[in-house]
């Protein structure tokens, strides 16, 4: 299936620099094909809503692009159905650069940005203006309930493509808004009482890192990016491997955690690790969330494996629960940038509690299948169907509770498949 995207912007000037640069052969496999039906899906709907900002380039008549950044209250661009967008366009300087050439070009490409998330979507479309004479009723749908300044017109934008960019250069930047709303999260997770106890530097490893980005990915997950504290590049590693960290307890003893590394091991300048916050235990990651901030160094050992992935073409159906979805992340990437075949089954509560639930739908909507355990029509993964149904070949990998872990062994054994065949790590 062509992606609409690669059909609009690979034009032969791009596809020879692709060609120049090595990454046409990659890229070549996105444009071949019937072109997919461009429909925005829940993830891009919710994204678009939560924006209170983006970009838009329009066309002149000269040719020379014109970049406009337009910002409102998050939601003022509406979706209007899956394949239409739009937002009322309040009086402004009156240059009217955007309108007038909208009235020679109907293009239009958007820039959606989400600093904190690290996610950015490219929209391109074709837009039209609306008037009250014309359409009031259209119109009065891109109004905004609580904003009040004077409409002059809405634009409303017919979706052709799509794509979501690699989020590795976005700075994670947080607005106000934003920064209010941790704030108070921070608040309520920490005991009035406790004080973190933070040191300078924690652990006797002989790699020091320091704490470069700190995302809540769920109500009770974070994720933290790490970087050589001199800069220099990091050890490699190989999908599967985790990186086992100091962290300091509220009593000052210091203990050490293991926690996987998220992504595909093809960036050597940071790790990425995400960790569960579980309340009961002996608090290691309690303490890591109340006590690890931006700027702190640690020093650990090199990344170790005890669940790597195979290095042969046979395809591999890897299973998560939970946050078990951490090591599987960096092998579903792995197994994508080289070309290997593979299905994700990730299971989880709700989609509000599974980290990472948005990237793997955007990446691999084709290839990843999501249960959802306590939703309101719950959906429950079929260990042995998948099992009696993959290839002879296929490797397995799961990681999550103790229960979906032996499930998937048991049921492995029942069926013949050799114990060499079903890799597993366990969190406990
Ligand atoms: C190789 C490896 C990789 C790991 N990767 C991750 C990771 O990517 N992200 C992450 O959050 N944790 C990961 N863990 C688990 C992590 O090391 C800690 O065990 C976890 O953070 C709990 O620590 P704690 O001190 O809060 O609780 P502990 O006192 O260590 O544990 C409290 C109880 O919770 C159980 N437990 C541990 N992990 C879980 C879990 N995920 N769900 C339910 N119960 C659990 C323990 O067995 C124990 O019974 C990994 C563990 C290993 C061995």
């Amino acid at each position: 299936m062509a992606r609409a995207f690669a059909k609009i912007s690979f034009t032969p000037n791009v596809q020879a620099v692709q060609t120049e640069m090595g990454s046409r052969t990659a890229y070549r496999t996105a444009e071949l094909g019937d072109t997919e039906t461009v429909a925005l899906s829940e993830f891009e709907q919710a994204f678009i809503t939560e924006r209170d900002s983006f970009y838009q380039a329009t066309v002149s008549q000269s040719g020379w692009p014109y970049v406009q950044h337009r910002g409102g209250p998050a939601g003022f661009l509406k979706i209007l159905d899956e394949q239409t967008i739009g937002y009322a366009d309040f009086s402004g300087n009156r240059q009217y650069l955007s309108v007038g050439n909208l009235r020679g070009d109907d293009r239009v490409s958007l820039l959606l940005m989400d600093y904190p998330g690290r996610q950015r979507l490219k929209i391109w479309g074709r837009a039209r203006v609306v008037n009250e004479g014309s359409e009031p009723e259209l119109l009065a749908k891109l109004e905004l309930a609580d904003f009040r300044a004077p409409i002059e017109r809405g634009i409303v934008i017919h979706v052709e493509a799509f794509d979501w960019n690699c989020p590795k250069y976005i700075t994670p930047r947080y607005s106000q808004r934003e920064v209010e709303a941790l704030l108070v999260q921070t608040r309520q997770q920490q005991p009035a009482t406790a004080t973190p106890h933070v040191q300078a530097v924690l652990g006797n490893g002989a790699l020091p890192l320091t704490i470069s980005g700190i995302r809540q990915l769920s109500p009770r997950i974070r994720a933290y990016e790490l970087r050589h504290s001199d800069d220099e590049p990091l050890p490699s590693y190989r999908a599967g491997a985790h990186l086992r960290v100091p962290i300091a307890l509220p009593d000052g003893t210091i203990t050490s955690r293991a926690y996987s590394l998220t992504d595909a091991p093809d960036e050597r300048d940071c790790y990425h690790i995400a960790v569960l916050r579980i309340d009961e235990g002996e608090g290691g990651s309690s303490a890591l969330h109340d006590g690890w901030q931006i700027g702190a160094r640690l020093n650990v050992d090199a990344p170790d494996n005890y669940f790597s992935l195979h290095d042969d073409d046979r395809p591999a159906l890897l299973i998560a629960g939970g946050i078990g979805i951490t090591p599987i992340k960096a092998m579903t990437e792995t197994l994508a940038a080289r070309g290997t075949a593979f299905q994700l089954h990730y299971t989880g509560r709700t989609p509000q509690y599974m980290a990472f639930i948005k990237d793997l739908q955007r990446q691999f909507s084709d290839r990843c299948r999501f249960y959802f355990s306590q939703a309101q029509n719950p959906t429950r993964l079929d260990v042995s169907g998948l099992l009696a149904n993959a290839s002879t070949d296929t490797v397995f990998y799961v990681c999550g509770p103790t229960r979906l872990i032996d499930s998937v062994r048991q049921t492995a054994r029942q069926l013949g498949i050799a114990d060499d065949r079903v890799q597993f790590e366990s969190f406990n």
